[in-house]
């Protein structure tokens, strides 16, 4: 297969990344590239779902990751895993012999081994430049389930419909779930056997990255988990605090011990990320260190600094964030370093153990198994958002009272727009269009 040919076909049937800030496919691989490594890392703690992809279609992601490969003309793949996924593993050597270009790459179980810098070094031992890509050393990277999502686009002509999530934290059975896209966040809970508490919160996402969200929302291409926690847990509490009280506690708290900086991942990779040094501009007033406030733009938003490292229990990842948008806001842009990137000699020892990372949020009780029900929820009822990705918002092609099946095309992006299609979830009726989303309410006579 061409590239073009390739980029085509997953624009076309809506592949996304399907965790993180879901960048179209076609775009990422849209040039030839010498490694290309499959992350099966699962950054975050709790979440479940590429371990078990990894371990339920090893043959679907290693034939759609051989695919992607020599269509870049790479040289290889990696299938990068953590040591952890053990079933996942034995799969994986059952069937790895069938695809004589890609390896295997055991990776240890720390945070944030998902991280596409981190994983690039781990994998390849490349160093990406700081603000920049891994194609800029000739890495491709792609998460598990996206890769499946290739598979289902090339080899079954199936457009991106439904989505594998993790529900975990205090329901009554943590499961991973496959919801058609539009399903409610309330619906997937219930599938999860509902809450055991009366009041709670939600994350949607990994405790490190994730936001609070709401009953009300629907999941989307790039919905990877949603975790039940009660309302007065450390990790809501901190997502709940204003930004004006994270930064009165810096200037009043911060005692410069640097353990934000020293175990940063990206500042151990050598970029010249330094929270210590954010920290230090924003509560002296130091305007006139303006390299300090443009070297956010390097930050990955892992959280180590502020749910890991800092001991005051201040907010340097939380303050980063806001000053990325705000410089954003105004246009201003990090100069990157021209010198090379050389891996700081204390790294090693600085790595973050999954488990300890785990008990420091004050989630042990539930690092537990959430396993996968393969089978689809039959929903009754989806709302299909317009925007659900990095890019531009689909067009939408249908009206109140069409008929629809599933894979229909009911969204289309723009020639020459970055983004991609988006495509009925469930058959039925189309009730509601507006500017934001397509609700598709089932009809017997269609579902059959
Ligand atoms: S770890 Fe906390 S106290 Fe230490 S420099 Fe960083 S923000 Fe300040
Ligand atoms: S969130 Fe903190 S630890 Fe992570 S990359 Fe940004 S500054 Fe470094």
């Amino acid at each position: 297969m061409e590239i073009e040919e390739l980029k085509a076909k997953l624009r076309t049937t809506g592949v996304v990344g399907a965790g993180g800030a879901g960048f179209p496919t076609y775009a990422k691989l849209s040039s030839a590239a010498e490694v290309v490594i499959l992350n099966s890392a699962e950054c975050e703690p709790l979440l479940r779902v590429d371990r078990q992809l990894s371990k339920h279609y090893t043959e679907e992601i290693l034939k759609a990751l051989e695919l992607i490969v020599l269509t870049l003309k790479a040289e290889k793949g990696i299938f990068a895993i953590k040591s952890e996924y053990k079933e996942a593993i034995a799969s994986l050597k059952a069937v790895i012999y069938k695809f004589r270009n890609i390896e295997i790459k055991i990776l240890e179980n720390v945070y944030p081994a998902g991280d596409e810098v981190v994983l690039v070094y781990e994998a390849t031992g490349k160093i990406v430049p700081e603000g920049s890509i891994p194609i800029a050393v000739g890495v491709v990277v792609v998460n598990t389930e996206t890769v499946l999502n290739v598979y289902n686009s090339v080899f079954l002509d199936k457009p991106v419909t439904d989505k594998y999530v993790t529900i975990t934290g205090e329901v009554n059975k943590p499961t991973t779930i496959k919801v058609p896209i539009g399903t409610s966040i309330m619906e997937c809970i219930e599938l999860a056997g509902g809450t055991k508490l009366e009041n709670f919160k939600i994350i949607l996402g990994g405790p490190m990255t994730g936001r609070i969200g709401s009953l009300e929302e629907v999941i989307t291409k790039t919905s990877k988990a949603i975790i039940i926690l009660p309302e007065e847990h450390s990790i809501i509490l901190k997502r709940q605090t204003r930004s004006s009280i994270k930064i009165n506690r810096a200037m009043s708290v911060c005692s410069q011990c640097r353990m934000c900086t020293d175990l940063c991942p990206r500042y151990l990779l050598g970029h010249n990320i330094q929270p210590h040094r954010i920290m230090n501009a924003l509560a002296n007033g130091l305007t006139s260190d303006i390299a300090a406030f443009t070297s956010a733009s390097l930050c990955c938003g892992c959280g180590i600094c502020e749910n890991y490292a800092c001991y005051q229990g201040l907010a340097p990842s939380s303050i980063i964030g806001e000053l990325k948008v705000r410089l954003k806001e105004k246009g201003v842009k990090n100069t990157p370093s021209k010198i090379v990137s050389k891996v700081n000699l204390m790294r090693e020892g600085r790595k973050v153990p999954m488990e300890r990372l785990i008990a420091r949020l004050g989630l042990t009780k539930y690092n537990i198994n959430a396993d996968l029900v393969d089978e689809l929820y039959n929903a009754h009822k989806v709302v299909i958002k317009l925007s659900q990705h990095i890019g531009a918002p689909a067009i939408t092609k249908v009206n109140v009272g069409d008929l629809v099946n599933v894979g229909d095309l009911i969204g289309e992006i723009e020639e020459g727009k970055l983004g991609t299609n988006i495509h009925a979830s469930i058959s039925g009726e189309i009730t509601k269009v507006d500017k934001k989303a397509i609700t598709i309410e089932a009809r017997g006579d269609i579902n059959g």
